[in-house]
């Protein structure tokens, strides 16, 4: 899921939140470990496709391609799959271990698990959906042709 998305969602999450319990303690380090969680991303990137300028990243995270530099051209798709260590789900496990034992951890836990629920939808119903409407568009085309 791309980053304006992200903040998006964790946005609306936040707000029903509030709304629900009138409480907001938490909720800036919900929102800004919800949006954060992408940085794993980073060292996958500058390692195998050499990717070191932070507008480059910001650009894979909010376009899904490069539209500058040596690197122009390049899209997420083209990059593949890539180790991303905060969306392990035994890295998920650890830190909602973390909370239950320290109070602190408890919005970055929920914003892990938000993130990643967010991104499940993102790359199997989505991506299906768009899959699907790219289909019906590519077979509608190529029956006037
Ligand atoms: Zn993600």
């Amino acid at each position: 899921m791309k980053i304006q998305w992200h903040i998006a969602m964790g946005s609306i999450a936040a707000s029903l939140w509030y709304y629900k319990t009138r409480r907001h303690s938490g909720l800036p380090t919900f929102l800004i470990a919800n949006t954060m969680i992408d940085v794993d991303h980073f060292p996958a990137y500058a390692m195998r496709e050499g990717i070191l300028n932070p507008k480059h990243f910001l650009e894979l995270g909010t376009t899904g391609r490069i539209s500058s530099g040596s690197k122009e051209g390049l899209t997420i798709n083209q990059i593949g799959h890539i180790p991303r260590p905060f969306h392990n789900v035994a890295f998920m496990l650890i830190l909602t271990v973390g909370a239950m034992l320290i109070r602190q951890l408890r919005p970055i836990a929920a914003a892990v698990w938000f993130h990643r629920t967010c991104d499940l939808i993102d790359e199997t119903v989505l991506r299906n959906w768009q899959n699907a409407v790219q289909r019906t568009a590519d077979s509608t085309r190529s029956s006037q042709d």
